[in-house]
């Protein structure tokens, strides 16, 4: 999101030369740049020590079977973030968060970063956004995203770290 007025005072931004950043909206009552924002997103790829993959399908929007991801929260850390995702959407304890890489979503205007958390195998406590859970081998979890897709890239990243 590029800012045309300061969200805080309401003023009009005006372009103002910002070091090696270039040209940047500012407000002169604020005397703040107003650099561009996006919302940062947690993707995991949560494992169990069988070495299988959980995927999800979510009650709303698209019915394939994705990764466990959300929005993070103001004042929490990325690795927090995945980890609450995991607690919250299918009721597993993470053991361990380990950063795989990061994705721009482009449609969005998102940034993914992506997560391999490692839980015990347990029986699913889904949240109401999560219709079905279930474990895949890393090979068939693979096929089972959608093909190109950030998921299947962090599902892939994440297998050679297992
Ligand atoms: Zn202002």
């Amino acid at each position: 999101m590029k800012f045309t007025y300061c969200p805080h005072c309401g003023t009009k931004a005006i372009p103002k030369e910002i070091g090696d950043e270039g040209m940047i909206p500012y407000c002169e009552a604020c005397k703040i740049p107003l650099f561009e924002m996006f919302s940062t997103c947690v993707l995991s790829i949560v494992v169990n020590e069988q070495n299988e993959v959980a995927l999800i399908q979510q009650s709303y929007g698209n019915p394939r079977f994705a990764g466990v991801a959300g929005f993070m929260k103001c004042g929490e850390t990325a690795e927090d973030a995945a980890k609450r995702e995991v607690i919250e959407e299918i009721g597993l304890v993470p053991e361990s968060v380990t950063f795989l890489e990061s994705h721009w979503y482009d449609i969005k205007c998102q940034l993914m970063l992506g997560f391999m958390v490692h839980v015990k195998k347990d029986e699913f406590r889904l949240s109401d956004e999560v219709a079905q859970a279930q474990w895949f081998s890393f090979e068939d979890a693979v096929h089972t995203v959608r093909e190109g897709s950030i998921v299947q890239k962090l599902i892939q990243k994440a297998e050679t770290m297992v």
